[in-house]
This record gives C-alpha cells, structure tokens and sequence, in this order.
C-alpha cells in the first residue's frame, strides 16, 4: 500500500536521539504505516544529552503516537516518563515511549525483539541452552534479561570491564554468571553485543578456533550485516543470526505498542534492508 498524504488526523512518531540521521528507524516505520493503511508519519530529531524533558513535552502536547529513543537519551526518558515496563525498572533505560492520552509509558523492546529474532527467523528457542553474551553495555544489559526471561539454563557474560560484567549478568536471576572468553567453547549460542567489527572496524572479537558446527552465532552490528564474525562462524559449521532481525523484531514491537495492530513484519524488513543498502 502506498502511504497516505499526511492530513488533519495524521499522528507523529519519531526516533530522538544523537546521532540519528542515518537511522533505519523512519525507513522502516513508515513502511509499517503505509502497509497497514495506519495514518502516520515517522521522523527523526538530532536530540542530545538533557534534551528528554523538551522531547517528553513536546509528544505529550503534539499527540505524538510515540517515540523511539536512542544514545544519550535512554536513561533520561526512562527516569522521566509517568509509568514503566518492568523491563525499563530492572535496565533503568528505555528504548520506546508509548503516549497514551497524556501518560507517557516507557518500555524496552531490544531484548525481547532479539529473542524473537532468534525464534522467529532461525527457529531457536534459547531455554534452557548456555548462552555467552560478550559485552556489558547497554544492548548487551537488554539482551541478558530477556535471556534470563526466555529460560536461558546460564548466562554466561564476557567484557573487558569485570564491574559492568557482574551488574550485567545479575539481571539474567540465578542463570547469570560472569566468565572468560573460554566459555565460548561450551556455549550453544553466542551473542556478541560490542562495537567491534562495526563500520570501517574490521577486528574480531573473539578466537573463532573456540567455534564448532551446531553452535548459533549472533552480531548484533549490522554494518556490514555479514560481519567477519559471521563470516568465520558460519566457515566452522555454525548457524549465523545477523543483527537486522533484532532491529526488525524491537521494531516491530514498538509499532504494535504505538498502533495496537499487528506489525508487518516482512515490508519492514524489506524497508530496513533497502535503507542499508541505499
Ligand atoms: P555500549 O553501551 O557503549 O556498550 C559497549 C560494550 O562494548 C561495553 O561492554 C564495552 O566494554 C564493549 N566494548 C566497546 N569497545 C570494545 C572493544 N574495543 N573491545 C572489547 N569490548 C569493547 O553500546 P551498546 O549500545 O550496548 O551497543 C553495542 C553494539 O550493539 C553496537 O555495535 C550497537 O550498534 C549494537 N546494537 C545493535 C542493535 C540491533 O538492533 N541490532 C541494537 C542495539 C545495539 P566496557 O564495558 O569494558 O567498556
């Protein structure tokens, strides 16, 4: 369907953050809209630091239908909205406003869309498997607990900096633990949650001689999609999960949250590929 031209009734989304203008988000989003006939118009606003409150105003007043928050802005808004996921408490940041009359609800979709992207694209069902998340960062935290939730048998959490490894792997309950990068041998998925190999970054970040076949190999950098990561997992005989599906299934969530109906998954997809490739 092709999109609607924004009228009197057209209802705003937008994704506030810095840097934001090569997002995928306004791409995908307005795919979403247009595919299910939802009036809607999705942009981006270059907000920084200290910049919650005006935006948080501004989509209660406007009638925003919601927001999408990134860097620096999650633990902002999540501190300033009215009500909170049990999500957005335990990580004390939030990835999605939803606007609900004039409450402003905060929610956080990362972790979740990346177990969906795993059940949904790959037919893997993380309870009960050993899970090494590497990173203790902010997608890193959102992934733990959703793991923790899904019935992950153990978390097993690797960073450079033990502190933030042991804050993290405390949200995954009784399943998270902090380990080396041995644990990547036993694992029966990987998830790898830091920068590296992102853009021009063309490291590694990990020994690829500790994968095996039948292991599952996440990135959660999607620039380039197929990371060298990727590359190497998938030459030692392991099933590849690139980080597109948890920005698609996190996305997909957030529109649900906004418009109440069914996201269209495949269309936003679509859109998010040809805005990486344009
Ligand atoms: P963040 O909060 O800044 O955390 C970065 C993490 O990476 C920290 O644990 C940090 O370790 C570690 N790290 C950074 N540089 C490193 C290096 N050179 N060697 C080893 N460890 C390093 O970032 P984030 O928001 O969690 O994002 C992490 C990655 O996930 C980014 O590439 C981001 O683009 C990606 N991401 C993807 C999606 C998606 O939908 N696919 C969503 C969110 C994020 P220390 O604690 O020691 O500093």
């Amino acid at each position: 369907m092709s999109p609607q031209a924004p009228g009197g009734r057209t209802r705003l989304a937008a994704i506030v953050g810095s840097p934001v203008a090569h997002s995928l988000s306004p791409a995908m989003h307005n795919a979403a809209f247009a595919a299910c006939g939802f009036d809607g118009v999705y942009v981006a606003f270059d907000v920084g630091a200290g910049g919650g409150a005006a935006v948080l105003a501004a989509a209660r007043e406007l009638g925003f239908v919601g927001l999408s928050v990134t860097m620096p802005l999650k633990s902002e808004v999540a501190d300033l909205v009215d009500t909170r996921s049990p999500a957005v408490v335990a990580l004390r940041a939030a990835n999605t406003v939803v606007v609900r009359g004039r409450d402003l609800h905060a929610e956080s979709t990362d972790g979740a869309g990346f177990v969906d992207s795993l059940r949904l694209d790959h037919g893997v069902d993380p309870a009960g498997r050993r899970v090494v998340v590497l990173g203790a960062g902010g997608a890193a935290r959102s992934l733990v607990l959703a793991l923790g939730e899904a019935g992950a048998a153990d978390v097993a959490v690797v960073n450079r900096t033990r502190e933030r490894a042991v804050e993290a792997a405390s949200l995954a309950g009784s399943a998270g633990r902090v380990a080396g990068p041995e644990a990547v041998r036993d694992a029966d998925i990987v998830v790898h949650a830091t920068p590296q190999g992102m853009g021009a970054d063309r490291s590694i970040p990990l020994d690829a001689s500790a994968l095996r076949p039948g292991q599952v190999v996440a990135d959660l950098v999607y620039h380039p999609r197929r990371t060298r990561l990727l590359v190497a997992a998938e030459e030692r005989g392991c099933t590849v999960v690139d980080g597109l599906g948890m920005l698609v299934h996190q996305g997909a969530r957030q529109f649900t949250l906004w418009t109440g109906l069914e996201a269209p998954r495949p269309e936003m997809r679509r859109a998010a590929e040809d805005a990486l490739s344009g």
